[in-house]
């Protein structure tokens, strides 16, 4: 039996990606080989990679003449160094609001002055700051739109003039914002996009223009670019699935839409938190991610009967994360509602219990 897959990631991806995927393993566009084991500059696999990059923009709304999608390798933690690489040449802003966000500061510092303009470290990252001034003067802004470990999310883009970079690894495609305020967006696929291997990154053309230091080629924005994603060999299995993800967002009616499902998803899962009493949720309620649903029980005490009623009823994946103890419920794109239902089941049949 299917399990309910509250993985925070690698995660859940739609069970008809997984039919179509795994059809493509074995006769990829009925050629008599996999997608595995064809050249990536073949016909069929350009197509791939053009189609990709083109839905990508397609579904964020953005204007191909002025962005570019790019499918690359190493992560969203590679492009912690990317983009200071290619972009920090005196000092940049960054926005602390969790573990990722830590992680791609201490990046950024090997390339030049990062100002913190704020943190919400003092309270576990249970918030997200505002209210903060970024310098004018900075190369760029840097943000993280949602925190994965924390179940936090930025509801809005603070306004400034400087271009705005941000990871949006576990909310790309989950709603409807404005992404032509962003100057680079990057997001590893296994959230919310597809497998592990590849990470998207759309960047504003116009950034592309002459880097601070010589980059080396496989780091280099403007390399990737030119070469449409085809500098190396790229993780040909990952982008056809990300692709298959993506066509599935788009017959779904695209990202409003998806948007109004996960609006649901996330607002009976919160109801429930709020109103049983064996549970409290972790982020300020003004800050909560529609992605994912952090949680502690009251009293730590019936932790294994909750723990074994998950179980029974198929839930998986729904431990916390050390730095935040308790539960985590990810909700991505992917998860039907009667998942989300059936979870919420269990909290009151635990309340029942207890
Ligand atoms: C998972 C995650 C990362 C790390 O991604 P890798 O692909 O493992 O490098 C970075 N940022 C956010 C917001 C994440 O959720």
């Amino acid at each position: 039996m299917k399990k309910h897959n509250f993985s925070a990631g690698p995660s859940i991806l739609p069970q008809e990606v997984m039919q179509q995927a795994s059809q493509g393993l074995i006769n990829f566009n009925n050629l008599g080989l996999s997608v595995m084991e064809i050249s990536h500059r073949s016909k069929d696999f350009v197509e791939v990679m053009d189609e990709a990059c083109a839905l990508a923009l397609e579904l964020l709304g953005l204007d191909k003449n002025h962005y570019s999608a790019l499918f690359l390798q190493g992560g969203a933690s590679t492009q912690f160094v990317m983009a200071p690489f290619n972009f920090l040449s005196q000092k940049a802003a960054y926005l602390n609001t969790g573990t990722w966000s830590t992680k791609a500061i201490k990046e950024a510092k090997l390339f030049g002055q990062v100002q913190e303009v704020a943190s919400s470290k003092d309270r576990n990252f249970c918030y997200i700051p505002k209210g903060y001034e970024i310098p004018v003067d900075s190369d760029y802004f840097h943000c993280t739109s949602n925190n994965t470990i924390f179940g936090t999310q930025m509801h809005e883009l603070p306004n400034t003039e400087v271009p705005v970079f941000c990871d949006m690894s576990s909310d790309i495609f989950s709603r409807a914002i404005d992404y032509s305020k962003y100057d680079l967006i990057y997001a590893g696929a296994q959230k919310n996009m597809g497998p592990a291997g590849t990470t998207l990154v759309v960047i504003k053309n116009e950034l592309l223009s002459e880097a601070p230091r010589p980059i080396p080629s496989m780091l280099d924005y403007r390399i990737h670019q030119e070469k449409g994603s085809m500098f190396n060999t790229p993780p040909v299995v990952a982008v056809y699935v990300s692709l298959l993800t993506l066509r599935w967002v788009r017959d779904k009616g695209g990202v409003s839409a998806i948007e109004q499902l996960n609006r649901t998803k996330a607002q009976e899962l919160y109801s429930e938190i709020d109103r049983n009493p064996l549970f409290k949720g972790f982020a300020e309620t003004a800050d909560r991610s529609i992605m994912n649903a952090t949680f502690n029980l009251t009293t730590e005490e019936n932790k294994a009967t909750f723990d074994e009623l998950c179980q029974q009823a198929g839930i998986s994946g729904i431990n916390g994360h050390r730095s935040v103890g308790g539960f985590r419920a990810s909700i991505y794109n992917a998860m039907p509602l009667e998942s989300v239902r059936t979870l919420i089941e269990v909290m009151k049949e635990f309340e029942r219990k207890h």
